[in-house]
């Protein structure tokens, strides 16, 4: 089956870098909201994205016009299920709410349509056994700021079938997106290195083995890491990392154990530049 309309179910900070991304490779791209407010504001927010990227010289002027003629929010589910090839669900993480819209989207897509979720955490099986089609539900973990982030995780639950992955390989590609293929487990690739690295980083610190600085530097410079796990943690929230690391550490054992120093600041609400301090402080930016 040839894709040329995919619908984005959820258009907050994911969902409408998914709807840019798959309106600039060219499909009639269907952005559903259950909030009218949020689908507005995503539909704005895409207009200046794509003239940020034409401004910046990342987008060709006449793709960016073409994009957003192949924009169309919807706000009703039912209309962009029935009209799509391919599903992209990108609603808050939370099983029963993503179970119950792949219910409902099983119940409304064509059969041979693939629905992919892109949850960060959750168990693809877990949703996927809300459907009649398991061998069509997938992963698709897309990365924030979807515009500029290259990588698609694409997570193979048991059931998956091996053409469902194919034929998402090939979505992400049009988008422009590079993937890579994981089966099923805590964390999948990306989540799981990110986090014992940067625990290991506030082991490190708490040893008093370097200051802070210095470990991000060592790490940018000696590593070519783009960021120092510091400078990380900051951006992505403390909070967040800490959850992340409880979830790793019950599920795949000790080595994940988050750091007491990283919970100390979570305490602490030292979470990151959204507080105006994590491991740096950010005064004014709060
Ligand atoms: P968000 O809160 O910014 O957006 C979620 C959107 O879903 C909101 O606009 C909300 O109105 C809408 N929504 C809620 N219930 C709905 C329903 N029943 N039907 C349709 N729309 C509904 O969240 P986000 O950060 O975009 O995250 C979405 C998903 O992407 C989550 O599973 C998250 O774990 C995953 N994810 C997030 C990031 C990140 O950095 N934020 C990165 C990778 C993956």
């Amino acid at each position: 089956m040839s894709i040329e309309t995919v619908a984005v179910v959820g258009s907050g900070l994911m969902g409408r870098g998914i709807a840019y991304a798959a309106a600039l490779g060219g499909y009639r791209t269907l952005l559903h909201d259950a909030s009218p407010e949020a689908l507005e504001r995503a539909v704005s927010q895409i207009g200046r994205d794509l003239e940020e990227g034409v401004a910046r010289g990342r987008v060709a002027a006449d793709r960016a016009h073409a994009a957003r003629s192949l924009l169309s929010p919807l706000s009703a589910l039912d209309d962009a299920a029935r009209a799509a090839d391919f599903v992209i669900e990108a609603v808050p993480e939370d099983l029963a709410l993503k179970r119950r819209i792949f219910a409902r989207l099983d119940e409304l897509a064509r059969p041979e349509v693939v629905l992919s979720s892109n949850t960060s955490a959750l168990s693809i099986a877990g949703i996927a056994a809300a459907t009649r089609r398991p061998d069509r539900v997938l992963g698709m973990h897309f990365f924030n700021p979807v515009p500029k982030m290259k990588l698609v995780e694409i997570v193979r639950a048991p059931a998956t079938s091996a053409a469902s992955v194919a034929t998402t390989e090939e979505v992400a590609r049009r988008m422009g997106k590079e993937t890579i293929l994981v089966k099923e487990s805590p964390g999948f690739v990306t989540s799981r290195i990110n986090a014992l690295i940067g625990n290991e980083a506030f082991y490190m610190l708490e040893e008093g083995i370097a200051s802070a600085e210095d470990i991000d530097k060592g790490v940018k410079l000696g590593l070519n890491h783009p960021m120092g796990p510091f400078e990380m943690v900051d951006l992505v929230g403390l909070d967040t990392r800490l959850a992340v690391l409880e979830h790793l550490h019950q599920s795949l054992g000790e080595k994940y154990r988050p750091a007491p120093l990283l919970v100390q600041h979570v305490k602490a609400g030292r979470l990151g530049r959204k507080a105006g301090r994590g491991v740096y402080d950010y005064p004014g930016d709060e």
